[in-house]
């Protein structure tokens, strides 16, 4: 059996290792100084002026909606072609959850899908309170777009960005917030950069900083200018509204500022990866990961469509027979909207034709920091061995 390669892995050097060990043997191992070092450095990197660092990308995006004020009467519109956090979120909130269709080439939620329907709910006294464009694999949605529509139509951006921290967006980097009132990120450890668990929330919006302070901790304030009444002496804090414990813990963020030494590094390595793949996949009968001219991916993943009229192969031959192989392919995503949960508040199969189709001949293959350039010939050779008909020896 050939060695196993996953989709995705983290890369931990011994750097990162003592960067941890420091603050263990410190005296803060939560709540301490190196959480804002942490969110200094990231916010710096991007270019945002604040950034708040939470226990995982979901409570992120949870939080984020109760800054931008979601609740029971709204509404939160996102891509079907993302992780279910996305939508979560605003079920969190107890608002209504909505879909946009991908955009066939850059599988992003359409604009054109999005123009069109922001008509039709501002005919229904329907509108989103907040959208939530996800950078698919890293490539930012067509930000400059949106930002348009949500001048017109008055609703608030949330990047899930969780795929591309160190992508970048019209020369500019993703999470500087030009264009949104929020981007989140994930330090998953599958994503480009890690913390173990851990996410953060990007924003040029003092009054959404000062709130997502609060929410991560209880929606506690030390903050005397912001209290009901006097302080009663030093020991004094006021609960405004109901928090939550999102805490990241200083041992994670020393981690993060570890990694984030090396963020130009892996994202280099995956630009690399990905040019090799379009070279070495472009005779096969698949379509390759299409570009924005205005976006230069991060390139968390590399997502591969199976032409089965082209090959004679149905996109699950193609997808075991990788795995048969000890290639750890995976499929980002299921369409949200598909979901047993989602299915049951009334979304239906056929709701989002774009992202169905999607669903039936996407793969993605590895891409990691740590992908060797001999590993890559192994996918790249198996791939076509696969789409040729032959039969592969997985014993040698
Ligand atoms: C990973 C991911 C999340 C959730 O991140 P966690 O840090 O695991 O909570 C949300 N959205 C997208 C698009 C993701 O890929």
């Amino acid at each position: 059996m050939l060695p196993y390669i996953p989709y995705g892995k983290q890369d931990i050097q011994q750097e990162d290792i003592d960067a941890v060990i420091n603050v263990l043997k410190s005296d803060w191992i939560t709540q301490g100084p190196t959480i804002s070092r942490f969110e200094q450095t990231v916010a710096e990197y991007c270019g945002a002026k604040y950034a708040v660092a939470v226990s995982n990308a979901t409570a992120a995006l949870h939080i984020s909606c109760l800054a931008a004020g979601l609740g029971s009467e709204d509404i939160l519109w996102t891509s079907p072609i993302t992780f279910v956090a996305s939508a979560n979120c605003g079920r969190y909130c107890g608002a209504q959850v909505d879909f946009i269709d991908i955009d066939p080439a850059t599988y992003n939620l359409s604009i054109a899908a999005l123009a069109e329907k922001l008509a039709i709910a501002e005919k229904a006294n329907k509108p989103p309170k907040v959208v939530v464009p996800v950078h698919l694999a890293g490539q930012s949605c067509e930000m400059a777009a949106i930002a348009e529509l949500a001048e017109r139509y008055k609703f608030t951006i949330l990047e899930d960005a969780s795929h591309a921290i160190g992508a970048c967006y019209n020369g500019k980097k993703v999470g500087n917030c030009e264009f949104s009132d929020m981007a989140v990120f994930s330090f998953h450890p599958v994503k480009i950069v890690t913390t173990g668990e851990g996410g953060m929330i990007l924003t040029n919006r003092k009054d959404i900083y000062d709130k997502l302070i609060r929410l991560r901790t209880h929606g506690i304030t030390r903050d005397k200018s912001v209290m009901q009444g006097e302080s009663h002496g030093p020991w004094y804090y006021q609960q405004l509204e109901l928090g939550y414990n999102y805490r990241i813990t200083d041992i994670q963020a020393a981690l993060g500022v570890s990694q984030m030494q090396r963020l130009d590094a892996f994202i280099a390595r995956r630009r690399r990866l990905a040019a090799q793949y379009n070279h070495l996949l472009k005779e096969l009968p698949l379509t390759l990961p299409a570009q924005h001219p205005d976006t230069n991916s991060s390139w968390h993943l590399y997502i591969i469509r199976v032409d089965e009229a082209a090959s004679g192969k149905s996109h699950r031959e193609v997808f075991e027979a990788l795995r048969a192989a000890s290639i750890g392919v995976n499929l980002h995503y299921i369409p949200v909207h598909t979901q047993p949960y989602y299915q049951q508040l009334g979304f239906q199969m056929g709701d989002y034709p774009q992202a169905e189709s999607y669903y039936q001949e996407a793969i993605s293959i590895p891409l990691f920091y740590g992908l060797t350039d001999a590993d890559q010939q192994r996918i790249a050779e198996t791939l076509k061995t696969i789409l040729s008909g032959a039969k592969i020896d997985s014993t040698k």
